[in-house]
């Protein structure tokens, strides 16, 4: 990983940026393709297979409920935690009084168009001393917006808004299963046929059960072994990923990298506050009060192998083969939980996404003078946990769900370009943490079912042995 990023910049200073983009960078794309491929079949036959083995279809519904719950509670803190990082430090607030006016004048413009009211007193529209600079302001922001890289996602947020209320839990219902398999995105309606299935396989007779269960099982094993196998070339592939991303970031100029994050600082920097308390201090917290076998060291130890690929790769999909190899090798989670809780968790479970989603929120609302009021920040809470759950486990899927949570207090979806620029290395982090989430919760539900058998280990990368 830090080969990688030092010879982007390497490469960035002696212009050797398309080198790296068109010889290196390739590598890391067959990476995470390997990843993916992987990734959605073994959902498919670990939950099947978890469901299944759980033979008590009691404690199948005690332990579902228990997944679910713990999950929300860990997005809501994660939520809770960002807003009172962003209301302390306010990073939105430390922008110029200029161009903070200026942005409040174009959202003034913008909300004009869309029919919202304005309720926070400053109404600049009606001032006349304004009304010339609004204008000005009004030509500008359209055309930027016309510009902007992301337009055709806000368009698509759009034309999802426009269904029913009951529209997210229809989408979870496939109509062609065949259909979900094909599509990345559709990992929710593969969960959900996976544990319909299983439960439907405790409910036949064993002899007809039997033989069905032990061939998902071979089919997980087989997986699990492809991921061994890949494993076994990942530095040279994270090497590839990480040049390539940085390269495509800084082009023939690190200077550019730098004038990006300069920009965005503030924001960054709380964003990534946030992260790192979640995963050095919260979930450290939460696993020594309902966790005592697994000590801090321990912990980091047995999950670093997912947290550099969460980091390198930005996806927590692409992730979870591996982060299912650490919970049960190196954790001593037993399989029956990790391949039921994982696979649910790294869909629906993104701590990381949520957070950051809060703090963008209300970062770009701080540096537009808008202040939400506490009924607007609980519906940032709610939006953001729904936004979370929704989105899809690969690079970026947090900032194009922000749309949702923008749009939910009613400032401008267009402004996720404002943050765009800095989003894969917060991206970066925040998977790292959707992952360790993920895992703190797997360990508490093992440990809650005596199903967690920790043991230190000398070395846990052992895990990816071939033998
Ligand atoms: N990249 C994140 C993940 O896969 C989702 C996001 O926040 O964009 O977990």
């Amino acid at each position: 990983m830090v080969l990688g990023i030092i010879w982007a910049l390497l490469s960035s200073t002696m212009g050797w940026s398309a080198f790296t983009i068109n010889w290196i960078d390739p590598f890391g794309t067959i990476f995470i393709n390997l990843l993916k491929l992987i990734a959605v079949p073994l959902v498919l036959f670990s939950i099947i297979s978890g469901v299944a083995n759980i033979g008590d279809p009691s404690s199948l519904g005690r332990m579902g409920g228990k997944t679910l719950g713990i999950y929300l509670l860990t997005t809501i803190m994660a939520i809770s935690l960002g807003l009172l990082l962003v209301n302390t430090f306010k990073p939105g607030k430390l922008i110029d009084e200029q161009s903070r006016i200026d942005n409040r004048i174009s959202y003034e413009i913008w909300a004009d168009s869309q029919g919202y009211e304005i309720k926070d007193g400053i109404n600049y529209l009606q001032d006349p001393e304004f009304f010339e600079r609004a204008q000005e302001i009004s030509e500008l922001s359209k055309s930027e917006l016309k510009e902007a890289a992301v337009s055709d996602k806000v368009e698509t947020a759009k034309s999802r808004k426009e269904t029913t209320p009951l529209q997210p839990l229809v989408d979870i219902v496939p109509s062609n299963f065949f259909y979900s398999l094909s599509n990345n995105g559709l990992m929710l309606q593969i969960i959900f046929f996976a544990i319909f299935f299983g439960v439907c396989l405790l409910f036949i007779p064993t002899d007809k059960s039997q033989p069905v269960l032990n061939l998902v099982d071979g089919i997980n094993e087989v997986f699990l072994k492809m991921v061994d196998v890949v494993m076994q070339a990942a530095p040279f592939f994270v090497f590839a990923l990480l040049a390539g991303v940085v390269s495509k970031m800084a082009g023939n100029d690190i200077g550019k990298v730098v004038e990006i994050f300069k920009g965005l600082s503030w924001y960054s920097l709380t964003v990534l506050l946030g992260l790192l308390l979640m995963i050095f201090v919260i979930y450290p917290i939460i696993l020594k009060t309902f966790v005592k076998k697994i000590p801090y060291t321990g912990f980091f130890k047995g999950m670093s192998p997912a947290q550099t690929l969460a980091f390198s790769t930005s996806s927590s999909a692409a992730t979870l083969p591996v982060t299912m190899e650490c919970v049960e090798q190196n954790l001593g989670v037993n399989k029956k939980i990790s391949s039921f809780v994982l696979p649910i968790g790294a869909t629906v479970n993104m701590d990381g996404t949520s957070m950051y989603q809060a703090i963008a929120v209300i970062f770009l609302a701080q540096m537009h003078m808008i202040d939400l009021t506490l009924a607007q920040q609980v519906t940032v809470v709610l939006t953001a946990t729904l936004a979370s759950i929704g989105s899809a486990a690969v690079p970026s899927a947090g900032l194009v769900m922000l749309i949702i949570v923008l749009d939910s207090v009613g400032l401008n979806p267009a402004w996720i370009a404002i943050i765009f620029p800095v989003d894969r290395i917060l991206d970066m982090f925040r998977t790292v943490v959707n992952v360790t989430g993920d895992a703190t919760v797997c360990s508490i539900i093992a440990d809650g079912e005596n199903m967690l058998d920790y043991k230190e280990h000398e070395n846990p990368t052992e895990t990816f042995d071939l033998d």
